[in-house]
């Protein structure tokens, strides 16, 4: 959290969120999904939500990438609006790294082309570029000795991190991942959070579905708890695990925790 003495310290002007979310309404039908989320997250901050299932969580990822369009409100990345649509939004939209629960791999490419993929086709780098790229970002999280595999010769852990470096090869200015270790075996969930945890410390801006206790309380700067599409909390991983204020927060950490 940016307190007085990082204020001081850092520059002069006052500085643009890297997310800034004002007013947001989201609809599913008669479902009132997001109600009225309203939210600056600054550059380099680590931001754990965590909430029931079903309270808006990755709705609220899936908006700020505009794989969701709202139905009210602004949503800005680096102080730029998301535009409805067209190619401006697929330049913005490849700012921001998104990162499932599903790992979502290519299933009949290499994982050294599952990297390169993006960044030749939106990006327009040349291939020679992607791959060193690429080569760079496996090694980083820990899968460079893998990248002429298949993803199913991979494990979970080691798709995720891919799927990781996937992301990361776009230069994205924020990543959000969504629930990113639910569906990994136990023994896996560390891999992928250390590879997280690194990310965090190197400044990348981060919003992370999560209920990784451990991972929330090293990495993160922030928690949002959300309930019915709103944020109840808004307070420190310390403060929010150890003395949660509302009745909700209490009732859904006792059933986590
Ligand atoms: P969470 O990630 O916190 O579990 P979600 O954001 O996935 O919550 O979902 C919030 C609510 O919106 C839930 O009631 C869910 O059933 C509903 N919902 C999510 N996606 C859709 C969709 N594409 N169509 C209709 N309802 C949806
Ligand atoms: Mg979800």
């Amino acid at each position: 959290m940016t307190t007085a003495g990082d204020a001081h310290a850092s520059a002069p002007t006052a500085a643009v969120p890297m997310i800034s979310m004002a007013g947001v309404q989201k609809y599913f039908g008669d479902l009132h999904v997001l109600r009225d989320i309203t939210l600056d997250v600054p550059t380099g901050q680590v931001v754990i939500v965590v909430g029931p299932s079903g309270s808006g969580k990755s709705t609220l990822c899936r908006t700020i990438n505009r794989l969701e369009p709202v139905d009210a409100g602004t949503i800005a990345v680096d102080g730029r609006e998301l535009p409805a649509e067209g190619k401006a939004l697929a330049a913005l939209r490849a700012d921001v790294g998104m990162v499932f629960q599903s790992f979502n791999l290519f299933a009949h490419k290499t994982i050294l082309e599952n990297v390169m993929l993006a960044p030749v086709k939106v990006r327009k780098l040349s291939r020679a570029d992607a791959k060193a790229r690429a080569v760079e970002l496996l090694d980083r999280v820990g899968i460079g000795n893998q990248a002429d595999k298949y993803p199913a010769q991979l494990s979970g852990g080691q798709q995720q991190r891919v799927a990781i470096a996937r992301a990361l090869a776009m230069n994205p200015k924020v990543m959000l991942f969504d629930e990113p270790t639910s569906a990994l075996d136990p023994e896996m969930v560390s891999e992928v959070l250390d590879v997280m945890t690194a990310l965090a410390r190197e400044g990348m801006t981060m919003l992370v579905v999560t209920h990784e206790m451990g991972f929330a309380r090293k990495a993160g700067n922030r928690v949002l708890f959300m309930a019915d599409g709103q944020i109840v909390e808004d307070t420190d991983p310390d403060t929010f695990f150890t003395a949660p204020k509302s009745a909700r927060a209490q009732d859904f950490l006792g059933k986590i925790l």
